[in-house]
């Protein structure tokens, strides 16, 4: 009798070396004691360079790899996402950057290199929407205001993590942020304004855990989305508490919506965040849900994703 031999995945670990506070150097050891070798044969690289991650992705895609593991945060796995859309190859992640906003949406704890092995191991194939901009997809969030004035000076911080971040936002707000004057359609809504923040969700938080809305949904096909007016900086304790409590409805400057596609038509030129990397752009940013756009391995037991 002739015993047939299943075929074994073929799994590219990509690992963003510089991402958030930790070293990763273990990482590799770890994947060799963890992951399952009945079901997978395994490469990993390196990423030497911004954009290195995409050309690793893209080459796993043609290579028929199965699954591209994201070793970082979400900018990395923003970077491999793009690659995936329209591929057979599931993404799936090790949280490993500051925030790992998209991480944490999936319950796969950061810096937690068996748990996330094991979900890769044990997990499920689901599709999730992705979010199409002018330029780029996003996965987790994406916007201008506040964030991505701080994304910016983040950019130049040698230390990451939530205190450094804390404190250069309060750099920003005392010192640097000037309000962002838009004209945004927001499906059928338009509103004109000089904004504070706007950020629209296809995972439910920031990083950290700090989630505005509680509902945030990443198969529903629409995003969240807040937006809220520029305020007298001595109103910031009150909207911060707000935030913190998840109740941005009790912000008498903030609106939210639930919508497929937004336009921000700028006046000048604008800084965005995409996934917390910081851009300019000088022409209207499009926004538009592409509804389970790519694979994701979550762990088996995630339903409410
Ligand atoms: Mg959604």
């Amino acid at each position: 009798m002739i015993m047939e031999v299943q075929k074994k995945k073929k799994v590219m670990f990509v690992i963003n070396p510089i991402s958030g506070v930790y070293k990763k150097k273990n990482v590799p050891e770890k994947v060799a004691r963890y992951i399952d070798y009945v079901q997978y044969d395994y490469t990993i690289r390196f990423t030497q360079y911004a954009g290195h991650a995409s050309l690793i992705a893209q080459q796993a895609v043609e290579q028929e790899y199965d699954v591209v593991v994201a070793v970082g945060g979400d900018g990395s796995i923003n970077e491999i996402a793009q690659s995936l859309v329209g591929s057979g190859t599931a993404l799936a992640v090790i949280p490993y950057g500051s925030g790992n906003g998209f991480g944490r949406h999936l319950k796969i704890p950061p810096r937690d290199v068996k748990g996330a092995i094991n979900v890769l191991n044990t997990g499920k194939i689901v599709k999730i929407d992705l979010v199409k901009s002018n330029v780029r997809y996003f996965i987790s969030n994406a916007g201008f205001g506040i964030d991505s004035s701080v994304a910016r000076r983040f950019k130049h911080h040698t230390t990451r993590g939530l205190s450094s971040y804390a404190w250069a936002m309060v750099k920003e707000l005392l010192f640097y942020f000037q309000p962002f004057e838009a004209k945004l359609d927001i499906d059928d809504i338009t509103v004109e304004g000089s904004w504070f923040l706007f950020t629209a969700f296809n995972a439910n938080q920031y990083g950290y855990d700090y989630a505005v809305f509680p509902f945030t949904s990443l198969k529903d096909g629409v995003l969240d989305v807040i937006l809220m007016k520029y305020f007298p900086l001595k109103k910031l304790p009150y909207i911060v508490a707000c935030l913190m409590l998840k109740r941005p409805d009790l912000i008498a400057e903030a609106q939210s919506y639930r919508a497929k596609k937004i336009t921000i038509h700028g006046n000048k030129k604008m800084v965005y965040q995409f996934d917390g990397d910081a851009f300019v752009y000088h022409d209207d940013v499009t926004m538009e849900v592409v509804p389970h756009a790519i694979n994701v391995i979550v762990p088996q037991e995630l339903n409410a994703y």
